[in-house]
């Protein structure tokens, strides 16, 4: 079986046991976007098992090339930046063995910040933008909160209410929960019926 490691912010001897322990190849890296915490072991991964990176956004160039200095400010160790073989687009396809993902460019908690959407299983991997109950921070260096609230209104609620999102950080949830609840981008709040 083929993979693909999303956002190794970190713990790749475990990461990479893992994928070991489950008869998982990995084949490329996906970025989200390019904060420590998702992307801090890109260069790392790269150099251990010679695979390409894919994403984020040209957008996120600035931070890629920060990754040091948010190494060293964060106490994290990370060998730093990277050239991802790959930029990504709204709209485009990446492919991780047989599956096809869409990407699409949702901005605002990075310039660059993209998602990867599955549409057979009805999965999405979104990084920062939405979590259960919440959003993004928008206080990081070109953070917009306008933008990602449309990002999320407007790119990923219209994939249907049952898609089931794993966010970067806390539980599982889907876009009709977080459409009915989420205090910062539900209908109500929107003013949406
Ligand atoms: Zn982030
Ligand atoms: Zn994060």
């Amino acid at each position: 079986m083929v993979g693909a490691v999303i956002d190794p912010g970190g713990d790749l001897d475990i990461v990479l046991a893992r994928a070991k322990q489950q008869g998982v190849t990995i084949e490329k890296i996906l970025l989200t976007h390019a904060h420590i915490d998702h992307a801090g072991a890109t260069a790392e991964l790269k150099r251990r098992l010679s695979i390409p990176i894919e994403g984020p956004h040209e957008g996120d160039r600035f931070w890629i090339e920060q990754l040091s200095a948010q190494g060293a400010a964060f106490g994290i160790k990370s060998e730093g930046s990277f050239e991802p073989d790959r930029w990504l687009v709204d709209g485009d396809t990446v492919s991780v063995g047989s599956l096809s993902l869409m990407v699409r460019h949702c901005p605002g908690h990075t310039p660059g910040h993209v998602i990867f959407f599955h549409q057979g299983s009805r999965f999405a991997i979104v990084g920062d933008v939405l979590f259960k109950g919440s959003i993004g921070r928008t206080d990081f260096p070109r953070g917009n909160h306008a933008e990602l609230i449309s990002s999320i209104r407007e790119r990923l609620f219209p994939l249907g209410d049952d898609v089931q999102f794993l966010p970067g950080h806390g539980p599982l949830s889907t876009f009709g929960d977080e459409r009915r609840d989420n205090p910062y981008v539900s209908d109500a709040a929107h003013g949406t019926p």
